[in-house]
């Protein structure tokens, strides 16, 4: 075997044992930026969200946009429309603007 067979024989095998890792950060990498994705997006570029100070995940015990009285929900009650901010919110969404639903505040 001539000696510049052997190198790229040698350059192929190398090439072989880092294709497993390689395919496992791309993969990775997929997986995470899916889980970060959010099912409804919500529009931040007049700053009305920061103002109000509102979040994707309500840390809030029972208020969420879900159950807001300015919230309704689409098709499928992942997103819907608030009226508050005149935008598409998650269900899961908080706000300093959150009010109970008229029921709710009734029951109360
Ligand atoms: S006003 Fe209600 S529906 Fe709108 S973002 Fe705030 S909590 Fe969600």
């Amino acid at each position: 075997m001539s000696k510049s067979r052997s190198s790229s024989r040698r350059i192929f095998l190398r090439s072989l044992s880092l294709a497993p890792a390689a395919l496992l950060f791309v993969g990775g990498k997929s997986a995470r930026a899916q889980d970060a994705a959010p099912a409804c997006p919500v529009d931040t570029s007049d700053g009305l969200p920061g103002t109000l100070q509102y979040v994707d995940e309500s840390e809030t015990a029972d208020q969420w946009c879900r159950n807001c009285h300015f919230w309704n929900a689409d098709e499928t009650g992942a997103c819907g429309a608030c009226e508050m901010m005149h935008r598409a919110t998650p269900g899961s969404g908080h706000c300093m603007s959150w009010a109970p639903q008229e029921e709710e505040a009734a029951a109360h």
